[in-house]
């Protein structure tokens, strides 16, 4: 199936990007919800998260305790990689068995670490990123989530620079302006791909 893999920094707006392509009936799987979902409870990873970090990331109820591992994660490269080593071979195979149900021309996958973690490419037809410069990235983020500024300086300060992820880019969305020029971008876009899809299929 013709994939587009979308990623982009926090808060440039991947999430609003792919409410826009929905909004065209593109189906969109969200490899954020997906994680979510494995680590809620009775979720997939839950019991091996558990198992690899202990008591202290899990709460009383035995539903995960987010801020611990989190908090947990963030100062640790090595407790990061093995969260990851849990995460990420459940989120693909589940990304591999919807894009095996659906039927659309063609499918968006939001991928927010595309670029760190190399992944997927094998999967993507195409890669597209949304951009902005740095200081909308913080002022939206610091507005959706009443961080800090120099909270979310740190979550930015761990993601990939902008000019490496537009590195890995076919396409870019360029989002500083209004909701509607985001619109028309997405626009343009979905024509393409239905095009490329086609094409690709013939
Ligand atoms: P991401 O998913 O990349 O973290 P979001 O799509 O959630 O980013 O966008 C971050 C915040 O900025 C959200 O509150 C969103 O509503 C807002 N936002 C995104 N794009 C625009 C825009 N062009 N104009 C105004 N606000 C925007």
């Amino acid at each position: 199936m013709f994939t587009v893999g979308l990623t982009g920094g926090i808060g440039s707006g991947k999430s609003t990007v792919a409410e826009c392509f929905a909004a065209h009936g593109v189906p969109v799987i969200d490899t954020d919800v997906v994680a979510r979902e494995l680590t809620a409870p009775g979720g997939a990873a839950l019991a091996a998260i558990h198992a690899a970090f202990g008591e202290t990331v899990m709460q009383a109820d035995g539903t995960l305790d987010r801020a611990a591992l989190r908090r947990r994660v963030f100062s640790d490269a090595a407790a990061r990689h093995r969260l990851e080593a849990i995460l990420h071979p459940r989120i693909r195979q589940i990304v591999a068995q919807t894009l095996a149900t659906l039927t659309a021309p063609y499918a968006l996958i939001v991928i927010p670490l595309l670029v760190e973690t190399g992944g997927y490419r094998d999967v993507l037809s195409r890669v597209l990123v949304v951009d902005c410069p740095e200081d909308l990235q913080i002022a939206r983020v610091m507005a959706r989530s009443g961080l800090a500024q120099d909270e979310v300086e740190a979550i930015l300060a761990v993601q990939a620079g902008r000019v490496e992820r537009l590195a890995a880019a076919d396409d870019v969305i360029l989002n500083t302006a209004s909701p509607a020029a985001l619109r028309s971008q997405v626009a343009t876009l979905h024509r393409r791909y239905l095009a490329l899809s086609t094409a690709a299929s013939s």
